[in-house]
């Protein structure tokens, strides 16, 4: 039987490049494109000679010239942290319509399934708690998130769209904040940002009073979810997330004593729109795809400080992607 062929956008990033090693892992055909924008070729450096993957340089937002069968697609392009969307605004609005338009059309045409990166932003600062998917989110339609959210909750719609009207294969996955090796250690996300901080010896900074909530998802976990889900028959969204949730102030404490850093937190103004809490309800992952995380947090974190302390004195001082 050949090969099935699946094409990974974002595939440099750093769920991109972890979807790419479990694809390569499970025998299939990868593909993977990426214009470098928020990646690093070093994600993928180690795939680069392997017989079953290959990479393309596109920013997908331009058109997508594949010229050979396509069973799967996972759209997983898109700047992700805060001060990265922040940065690139057009960019991020613009990977998020005209990027997953265009891989819409690309599926349509090779008649394969496509599974599209949504987010735990689509509800924004949430009035319901914990989030399951029936709940339709509070989101700031000009705030400055409102690039990343609302170019989430087009994505699922236009996706919604062709799955309706033209019949498509589509998955939607909500993914609650993710975490582990190769996250970009100044990509502004509050592990890396304590990570580096603690590794440099800087006092770890908290935006408001640390009181908001977070829950942690490892990265293996989450790419099990996203495998599940692009296997199952169900087209409307999923979270897949890590439901222990913990406020940053008790995370950072988490931090520092996993890190033995001598420093202490100091506290900074909390940026525009920050949500007050977010924890997935994740009944639907367990009921549909007998998933749910396995890895705990304090695993989790043990294995992402190996991957930042291994890192290149260069790297870590490093403040400018
Ligand atoms: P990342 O920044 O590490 O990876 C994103 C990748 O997409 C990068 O390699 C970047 O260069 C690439 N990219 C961006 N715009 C592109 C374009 N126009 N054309 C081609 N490539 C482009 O971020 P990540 O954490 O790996 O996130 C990946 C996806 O998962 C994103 O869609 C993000 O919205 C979603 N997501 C991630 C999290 C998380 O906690 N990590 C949470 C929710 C949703
Ligand atoms: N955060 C923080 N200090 C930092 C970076 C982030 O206190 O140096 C906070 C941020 O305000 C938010 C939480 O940590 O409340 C998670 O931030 P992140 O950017 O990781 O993800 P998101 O806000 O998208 O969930």
């Amino acid at each position: 039987m050949n090969k099935k062929t699946v094409l990974i956008t974002g595939a440099a990033g750093f769920l991109g490049s972890h979807l790419c090693d479990r694809f390569i892992t499970e025998g299939y055909a990868v593909i993977g494109m990426d214009n470098f924008i928020t990646g690093d070729k070093k994600n993928i450096v180690h795939l680069l000679e392997h017989p079953n993957f290959q990479f393309i340089k596109h920013d997908v937002t331009e058109y997508i010239n594949i010229d050979q069968d396509l069973d799967y697609i996972l759209h997983f392009a898109s700047p992700a942290s805060p001060i990265d969307y922040l940065k690139i605004p057009i960019q991020t609005l613009k990977v998020g319509s005209l990027g997953t338009h265009n891989l819409l059309g690309l599926a349509k045409a090779k008649r394969a399934r496509i599974l599209i990166a949504s987010t735990s932003e689509v509800y924004g600062d949430p009035l319901v708690h914990p989030q399951p998917e029936t709940y339709y989110g509070n989101v700031n339609t000009i705030g400055p998130r409102g690039v990343y959210d609302e170019a989430k909750r087009f994505q699922e719609a236009i996706t919604m769209a062709y799955h309706r009207f033209h019949g498509l294969e589509t998955r939607i996955v909500r993914i609650f904040n993710t975490y582990g090796p190769r996250m970009r250690l100044n990509d502004g996300r509050v592990i890396p940002a304590f990570m580096g901080q603690a590794l440099r010896g800087e006092d770890l900074t908290i935006f408001g009073n640390g009181l908001q909530t977070r829950s942690f998802c490892y990265v293996d976990d989450q790419v099990e979810g996203i495998y599940r889900l692009l296997l199952s028959d169900y087209s409307y969204p999923v979270n897949i997330g890590n439901p222990h949730e913990i406020t940053i102030k008790d995370f950072a404490e988490e931090i520092i004593k996993l890190t033995g850093t001598a420093q202490k937190v100091i506290y900074k103004d909390l940026p525009i729109d920050d949500p007050l809490q977010r924890q997935p309800d994740i009944t639907l992952a367990k009921e549909l795809l007998g998933w749910e995380p396995q890895i705990s947090r304090s695993e989790g974190m043990i294995k992402t400080f190996n991957y930042f302390k291994n890192l290149s004195e260069n790297e870590l001082y490093k403040s400018e992607h």
